[in-house]
């Protein structure tokens, strides 16, 4: 499981860095900058939470 997100809908908004802070950290303009892809299968239900929680609908969660 794979974290992905869309850079031409993102607007910065920062949800994800709060939810998902061991995978995602803002860079200086609070757009997110993906620190680790690989989701661990104990964190998929938070990863949906955020990928819903995304006002831009961003966040994409890839099965491998
Ligand atoms: S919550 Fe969505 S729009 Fe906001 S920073 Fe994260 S990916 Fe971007």
């Amino acid at each position: 499981m794979r974290l992905v997100i869309d850079p031409t809908r993102c607007h910065g908004h920062g949800t994800c860095a709060q939810l998902l802070d061991e995978y995602i950290r803002l860079d200086k303009w609070h757009y997110p900058i993906v620190a680790k892809q690989k989701v661990s299968v104990s964190h998929a239900d938070l990863l949906r939470r955020a990928a819903q929680l995304c006002p831009e609908l961003a966040i994409s969660i890839v099965d491998e």
